[in-house]
């Protein structure tokens, strides 16, 4: 049995959905924005015949929302994951991201990452719920913490993916429309200098640099990667020193490792880890490692793409999906845990994290079939 499916009578309702989602702007930092953000989810999702919980959020992070399909049970069923944090601070709205309509673009804060497609999967989910139309339970699960890493919703995402069969993730489409079925592992880390301070003029010969130190171990991070082996790492922030004229008692770096294996993200780890200051009066101190760990593409993703396909195919999308992609996301999470997890089945778009972010509103109507076929289909 199938429900009637989104079509371009749907696009103007879409459409407004969309709007009403992204102009309650929710940088991940600010816990009230992000709240704000999942009090209109819930309002929207009161209505429907669905089961609605709402988790006090941890660690100062906003709320999580999970939604449920009322057969639920204890059967395994399909999971989707949305994020309703952005890395746009509070007044993009009224500023460079204005929500706006230029031909096939639509404008607004994280309407590309990701409010476009998590509207989307909300949208299927209230069609397919309202229908009783999927074979098997559906859990949604909305978080408040994606852009920093899922530090405070990373268990929620585990203990819902454990149980379930499928999991459906919404981050943009991207390359015009591809799906992601793999993408890299990421690691961060802090590392610290701590040098010995003095004049730098008059006790010039007593300082050991923090900064100097730190710009060789710059240098040691950034001669890691190895493209060929599809490790990258980055040194993505330095701060340190406190006057022209004093050799610097402090810097602080953060450093970025992506990397395609599980086993070259262990080996990369404790690369990083072990590094050591080679002035011996300087002292280097580094925390982190792996976060999150790499979503490869395994022969249970590769069915799962192939049903996608099939999905499409039916009304005239050609689902293909990318090379691995070098952004991490939840899915990373679920899909080492060895759940089949399809990814970048949300809106298609340009721009994510920049002041010229935008959807394409094309994507929406194929991209909300796409995803109300799965739940319909899978199982
Ligand atoms: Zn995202």
């Amino acid at each position: 049995m199938s429900s009637s499916s989104f079509d371009a009578t749907d696009l103007d309702r879409l459409i407004t959905g969309i709007q009403s989602w992204v102009e309650i702007e929710s940088p991940t930092s600010d816990t009230a924005a992000v709240n704000r953000m999942v009090d209109r989810v819930q309002a929207d999702a009161e209505p429907l015949p669905i089961v609605v919980e709402r988790t006090a959020g941890t660690g100062g992070r906003g709320d999580i929302l999970t939604l449920r399909t009322r057969d639920a049970g204890d059967r395994p069923g399909i999971l989707i994951l949305s994020h309703l944090d952005t890395v746009h601070p509070i007044g993009m709205l009224a500023g460079p991201l204005r929500f706006r309509r230029d031909g096939d673009k639509l404008y607004g804060p994280g309407i590309y990452d990701m409010k476009g497609g998590a509207y989307l999967a909300f949208a299927a989910f209230a069609a397919v719920a309202s229908g009783n139309n999927a074979r098997l339970p559906v859990s949604f699960l909305l978080t408040p913490d994606e852009e920093i890493g899922s530090v405070t919703s990373r268990d929620a995402i585990e203990a819902e993916a454990k149980r379930a069969r499928f999991v459906l993730v919404t981050e943009p489409a991207r390359d015009g429309g591809k799906i992601v079925t793999a993408r890299k592992g990421v690691g961060r880390f802090e590392l610290t200098t701590t040098g010995v301070p003095a004049h730098s003029g008059s006790r010039h010969q007593d300082g050991h640099s923090a900064i100097k130190e730190m710009a060789r171990q710059v240098l040691a991070i950034e001669g890691m990667t190895d493209y060929a082996r599809g490790v990258t790492t980055t040194v993505g922030m330095i701060n340190g020193g406190t006057a022209p004229n004093v050799i610097p008692q402090y810097c602080h770096i953060t450093a970025d490792l992506r990397v395609r294996e599980v086993k070259t993200g262990e080996e990369f780890e404790s690369k990083i880890l072990s590094l050591q200051p080679a002035d011996k009066d300087v002292k280097l101190t580094i925390t982190g490692g792996m976060n999150r760990p790499p979503f490869e593409k395994t022969p249970e993703i590769e069915a799962l793409l192939k049903q996608a396909q099939t999905v499409g195919r039916a009304f005239g999308l050609d689902v293909k999906d990318t090379e691995m992609t070098g952004g991490g996301s939840d899915g990373n999470f679920t899909a080492a845990l060895g759940v089949p997890t399809l990814d970048g089945l949300g809106i298609d778009g340009e721009g994510a994290h920049t002041e010229w972010e935008h959807a394409y509103i094309s994507s929406i109507v194929p991209r909300a079939k796409l995803i109300q076929g799965l739940l319909e289909t899978l199982g």
